[in-house]
């Protein structure tokens, strides 16, 4: 391919063209109803009753989608995925965590505990990344860690409990909202809104067992120093009066709980992750018909409904076939970049048409036989 110009007919182009997996397609109706909200949400105080009352709105909203069992709970806090692995390396994990790492993200976890001096060697179970490990019991450990689907490479992974104690936290940024998944089986299912809730990021969100709460109570009772700001006990205090630590973003919590409201309001989350299965079986069903493209995860049974990474041969430059796509209007599918091969990455949560997947293919197929 040479030519970066070439304009795709516009009957082929799908209505919306953001496929980015995260920060991911925000709807234009909860957009719209943030701005409905200019004059007496935004811009008003966090420690009143109409943030408290979106706040309480969003936890209940959750709990609803998620069914979650009695006696769980659901804590928010400021630091987006990234700065719960920091809150958990300080409140949930009480000597030795064991991890699954099979793409970039799980990885980051890793580092995180490795790096908490009160901590001990993390133990470490790897997988190469398109594929995934076992959920194994550990060695002396006291949480087991991955994540519901690696956003990196487009695996994702059942949550179940390892035959052996230890609290199981499940990050579930990317796959939470998009994958069914028995909450049971999970301490701590946590993640940001960025993904499948169509939101903005910069908070975190984590469903929490009793088990878990206990755990965050003990340590806190213990003398583990602990920066206020990731303090996961004050962050349990503040969740239960339906605020946070330090103050929010309130357009992150609005477009959240609108969200949630939606996916509520179609049918819930086995709605929501038919519609992400449905935009998936077709991505890779294309992949599998077609002759220069083919699904990088060679496991069916491993490849994520809400991230698809497609590899190409080498007869197409999959950065270039980005690079057009992203001048025709159709944002964000270059691979991930660390992984470092001729592919695409396709977001395709909850808030993405499947009609809109099957447009990109049959732009993908246009520029193929045209550049
Ligand atoms: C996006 C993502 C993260 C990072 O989320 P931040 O909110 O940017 O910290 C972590 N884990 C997974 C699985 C992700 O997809």
């Amino acid at each position: 391919m040479s030519n970066n110009t070439i304009t795709i007919p516009s009957d082929l182009l799908p209505a919306d063209g953001r496929f980015c997996s995260g920060p991911s397609k925000v709807r234009p109706e909860a957009v719209q109803a943030l701005a409905d909200r200019a004059h007496d949400y935004m811009g008003t105080s966090h420690r009143q009753m109409t943030v408290r009352f979106k706040v309480a709105e969003l936890r209940n909203g959750l709990a609803e989608l998620f069914a979650l069992p009695d006696g769980y709970e659901v804590l928010l806090g400021n630091g987006g995925a990234t700065g719960f692995w920091d809150a958990a390396t300080f409140g949930l994990i009480e000597r030795r965590s064991h991890h699954l790492s099979f793409g970039e993200f799980g990885s980051k976890f890793v580092k995180a505990s490795a790096a908490a001096p009160h901590l001990e060697a993390p133990e470490v179970v790897e997988a190469d990344p398109g594929s995934r490990p076992d959920i194994v019991a550990g060695d002396d450990v006291d949480a087991y860690c991955y994540p519901h689907n690696e956003t990196s490479t487009g695996v994702f992974i059942e949550p179940a409990r390892p035959a052996a104690d230890g609290l199981v936290l499940v990050d579930a940024t990317s796959g939470a909202g998009g994958m069914r998944f028995d909450p049971t089986a999970t301490d701590v299912y946590y993640f940001a809104p960025q993904k499948c809730f169509a939101a903005d990021g910069g908070i975190w969100i984590a469903l929490c067992s009793p088990t878990a709460i206990e755990r965050i109570e003990s340590i806190a009772a213990s003398d583990r120093w602990c920066p206020a700001s990731l303090d996961l006990k004050i962050a349990l205090d503040n969740s239960r009066k339906d605020q946070t630590y330090n103050t929010p973003a309130l357009g992150t919590i609005f477009i959240t709980a609108e969200q949630v409201n939606w996916m509520n309001g179609n049918g819930g989350l086995s709605w929501a992750a038919d519609r992400c299965k449905a935009s998936s079986d077709h991505l890779y069903g294309w992949a599998e018909a077609s002759d220069v493209a083919s699904p990088f995860v060679t496991d069916a049974s491993m490849r994520s409904p809400v991230v698809g990474t497609i590899d190409f041969d080498e007869r197409v430059d999959a950065n270039q076939l980005s690079d057009v796509l992203r001048a025709n209007g159709i944002l964000d599918t270059e691979g991930y970049r660390k992984l470092g091969r001729n592919q695409i990455r396709i977001g395709m949560f909850p808030a993405v048409e499947t009609t809109d997947v099957e447009a990109l293919t049959n732009c993908i197929d246009f520029l193929v036989e045209h550049l």
